[in-house]
């Protein structure tokens, strides 16, 4: 907050009229024991008691650049006074135009036509939404089921949630259950017992090709899934898992939504995960987050020219794609994305990220040495640490999840900040961490793992 601000009176006002996401309604209007925080530079953000943390979950995963960046903060100053907005349903502004080149210019294989959202929720509503307007306009209105699994998150819209497989963000909402299908995710870590990790994906991949088959593979619009499964708790599936299931949709026509809206944008090294890390050229990748480091919202989705040539010019058939949003395209947050991709650029942070993954990757995994930590693992710039106090448990206990947000105290007392997902630990920090910075990061997580021991 500026001098302006009284912190305890907006601490007051924010327990009388701020309903945030993930609120505890018993708390509503007590103290609620969020932090309220104040500024922020690089890695390092301030709370109202003055407290420096380092950011590891880099806000939710989306602070790639890091905190405090003049060219992002004037590029949105100098287009906010050029031209605040301008309505996407009968113009086009000039940030969001470069900003569909040069993202198509990066984004893997025929992908090359952008469509502009506000967020990564609105990204793959819309994606979603296109597969829908897709097989309608081919003639295929059964074809529709989107399949997805378990543990996966892809937002908080109607459709979006009713696609996200995550136990504890149901209950109490109604669902859009109809033509949603859940696989199971790919948590190697969590496989059943004795079982190989060959004969795990072997068992995933048989998973989807019955589903498809059960629905009938002309009632099966879409698969979409994360390429590495984030707030489900950073699974990463087997070797081949993404190229196997394209093989089946490719085999029926289904269209392949990758979400990276966590991936994007360099968190493994590479804009897109998908193709370098992943060894797949999906249909359709959502993105967000990374895309403006988190400045302004924006997201969206790059889709095949194959895809939408059979939609689109003379396979038309006189159909609009009414879909679309006050803000698609919105030039300041466009303006905001360009000047962040330029950082990345100039700072070759792609590079950056593929040369520090290792060491990151490296540490992590000795804290899975210590006696509390069941499994660690990750890939590029993301990983977590998971709590297990009953080895023989087939799942996260409760109390995993207690001991986890003990860690995670501990460590805001340490000048660290994680972010417990159930019985794990993540981390995500901003791409432009050092490696003395993820030493601190790592001794401070290693000491407050040891403290709850
Ligand atoms: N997809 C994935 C993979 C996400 O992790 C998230 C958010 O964390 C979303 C979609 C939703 O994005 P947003 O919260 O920007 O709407």
């Amino acid at each position: 907050t500026g001098s302006q601000w009284n912190v305890a009176e907006l601490e007051d006002a924010a327990h009388r009229h701020l309903i945030s996401p993930a609120e505890e309604m018993s708390k509503l209007g007590t103290s609620g024991g969020r932090p309220l925080f104040t500024s922020a530079d690089g890695i390092y953000i301030r709370d109202s008691h003055g407290r420096t943390l380092i950011d590891g979950p880099g806000g939710m995963w989306c602070t790639q650049v890091g905190y405090n960046s003049q060219p992002i903060a004037d590029a949105i100053a100098a287009q906010a006074l050029r031209i605040c907005y301008n309505s996407p349903w009968y113009s086009i502004n000039g940030p969001a135009s470069e900003l569909a080149r040069r993202i198509a210019a990066f984004a893997p294989g025929d992908l090359d036509h952008v469509f502009f959202t506000t967020g990564g929720s609105s990204a793959v509503d819309s994606a979603l939404r296109f597969m829908q307007f897709y097989n309608n306009v081919l003639g295929r209105p059964d074809k529709k089921a989107i399949i997805c699994r378990i543990d996966g998150y892809h937002g908080s819209t109607h459709l979006t949630a009713a696609c996200s497989g995550r136990a504890g963000n149901r209950p109490n909402f109604d669902l859009a259950l109809d033509n949603v299908s859940f696989i199971s995710a790919p948590n190697v870590f969590r496989r059943p017992r004795g079982m190989s990790e060959e004969a795990f994906l072997d068992m995933l991949v048989a998973e989807f090709e019955e589903r498809v088959e059960t629905l009938g593979p002309e009632n099966v619009g879409a698969f979409l899934a994360e390429p590495l499964l984030a707030s489900g708790g950073i699974l990463i599936p087997p070797k081949g898992y993404h190229r196997r299931i394209l093989e089946i949709c490719r085999r029926h026509d289904i269209l392949y939504i990758s979400d990276e809206v966590v991936t994007g944008f360099g968190r493994c090294g590479h804009w897109f995960a998908s193709e370098e890390v992943f060894d797949i050229v999906p249909d359709i990748i959502t993105f967000a987050k990374g895309v403006t480091s988190g400045y302004v919202p924006l997201g969206g989705f790059v889709i095949s020219d194959a895809v939408l040539a059979r939609v689109s010019g003379e396979n038309a058939r006189g159909s609009f794609y009414t879909n679309g949003y006050t803000y698609s395209g919105h030039p300041v947050s466009c303006a905001a994305a360009l000047a962040n991709i330029d950082i990345i650029e100039e700072k070759g942070l792609l590079a950056h990220v593929r040369e520090i993954a290792p060491y990151f990757q490296e540490e992590i995994r000795k804290l899975g040495e210590l006696p509390l930590i069941g499994d660690a693992r990750g890939t590029g710039l993301v990983a977590c640490v998971e709590c297990v106090t009953d080895p023989d448990a087939e799942e996260a206990t409760d109390f995993d999840k207690e001991v986890a947000l003990r860690v995670d105290r501990y460590c805001y007392e340490g000048g660290l900040i994680v972010r417990p997902i159930g019985s794990m630990c993540v981390l995500s920090p901003a791409l432009i961490i050092t490696r003395e910075q993820i030493d601190d990061m790592m001794a401070i997580l290693r000491g407050s793992i040891v403290r709850v021991q």
